[in-house]
């Protein structure tokens, strides 16, 4: 696995740099407020951390588990729930926190979700998004880079199940 050849696509310190915008927006925009950030598993577990260490309110942290990949490099285009929240969102401003849009389907799935549980705001925010790639209408709140529709790995992102622990974002360039 380690064979993999990876360039550098998003560098630590422009990931930091973002992470600590996105917080300070955030901040800003909850400002008094209780809120739920919810992780969503297993992509997103290093952003969050990190982001919700750049929110200054009052955060609880909820998880959410999901699967569409399955391991691969292309959204099998059917979401699986692997853990549910463990508490209610009813009337919380709930933050949702996801790693990357792709094809659209996860971000739309989850929305729904969470949307029939009656919370009182939904503010959704992804790290990367790939514009070329949706396969159905998706808007964010909050969104921290857009890049071209290349599998990218590291910083919480996986190729079967490795390269999450890099802190940077890289490009697979070879596939074995
Ligand atoms: P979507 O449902 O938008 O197609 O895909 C959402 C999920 O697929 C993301 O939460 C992420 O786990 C995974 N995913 C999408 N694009 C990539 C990518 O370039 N690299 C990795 N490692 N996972 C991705």
């Amino acid at each position: 696995m380690n064979n993999l050849k990876l360039s550098q696509y998003i560098s630590e310190a422009d990931i930091q740099k973002k992470v600590k915008e996105l917080g300070a927006t955030l901040s800003q925009k909850f400002k008094g407020k209780d809120v739920v950030a919810i992780c969503v598993l297993k992509g997103s577990f290093v952003f969050y951390s990190d982001l919700v260490r750049a929110i200054n309110c009052d955060i609880s942290c909820e998880f959410f588990g999901v699967a569409s990949y399955h391991g691969g490099t292309k959204s099998s285009g059917e979401v699986k729930v692997t853990l549910d929240l463990q508490n209610p969102i009813e009337d919380k401003h709930v933050i949702l926190v996801e790693d990357i849009v792709d094809t659209g389907i996860t971000m739309n799935y989850l929305k729904n979700a969470l949307i029939s549980r009656k919370p009182k705001s939904l503010t959704t925010v992804a790290l990367l998004e790939k514009p070329d790639a949706l396969k159905v209408p998706c808007e964010i709140d909050h969104s921290g880079f857009k890049i071209p529709n290349d599998f990218v790995v590291g910083y919480g992102l996986d190729y079967q199940g490795y390269y999450r622990n890099l802190p940077y974002i890289a490009q697979v360039q070879n596939f074995n």
